[in-house]
């Protein structure tokens, strides 16, 4: 979640990586740099709060 300007950006069910030792879980540089951008398009269309499926922003790309 991001707020920027007074406008939110909600983005559900982000991937995890779960580390199989002791379960801490952290989202990967990978994911990171996609989630930042797609917050950021989020915030851009206008929105005062804007929420988006992860599978949605990242089906349409392969
Ligand atoms: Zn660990």
């Amino acid at each position: 979640m991001v707020e920027c300007d007074g406008r939110v950006a909600v983005v559900s069910d982000v991937p995890m990586q779960e580390c199989p030792a002791c379960g801490e879980r952290w989202i990967s540089l990978e994911v990171a740099e996609r989630l930042d951008a797609i917050l950021h398009q989020l915030i851009s269309s206008g929105a005062e709060t804007a929420t988006g499926h992860w599978d949605s922003f990242t089906s349409s790309v392969a």
